[in-house]
């Protein structure tokens, strides 16, 4: 499943040339380096020069950005124990955009930068 994505907003100051925004990609997104999936708000693949390897910078809805190759991975679904960030997806309905929920048509756990769960937590019976 794709979502439209947004252009990023710096890409002239980039010397757009080599620069290409993409227009949709799947709504989750991993990153290795991080606890939380996040959701992208707009994706750009760099070439700048035959020299170097293409690189991909991702801005999310909350406001984070990855950049780099090869850690992080688009997803379709939030995987089973990970949590979303909970500005992402605040952030992602208020701009009209379907929610976690509505996308994968199950419950998603979101969570805060600390990646403390927030919700559905069982309480210890005594
Ligand atoms: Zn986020
Ligand atoms: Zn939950």
């Amino acid at each position: 499943m794709k979502l439209p994505l947004e252009k990023a907003k710096d890409l002239k100051c980039w010397a757009s040339k080599g620069s290409l925004p993409w227009k949709a990609c799947s709504p989750f997104l991993e990153n290795a380096r991080a606890v939380l999936i996040h959701r992208p708000r707009n994706v750009t693949t760099h070439k700048l020069s035959e020299k170097y390897d293409a690189h991909v910078s991702v801005t999310n809805w909350c406001g984070s950005t990855f950049s780099g190759g090869k850690h992080f991975t688009f997803l379709d679904a939030v995987p089973e124990g990970k949590l979303l960030c909970a500005r992402c997806e605040e952030k992602a309905v208020n701009a009209g955009i379907q929610s976690s929920h509505e996308l994968t048509g199950r419950h998603v756990h979101l969570g805060g930068v600390v990646a403390v769960q927030l919700c559905c937590v069982e309480k210890e019976s005594k």
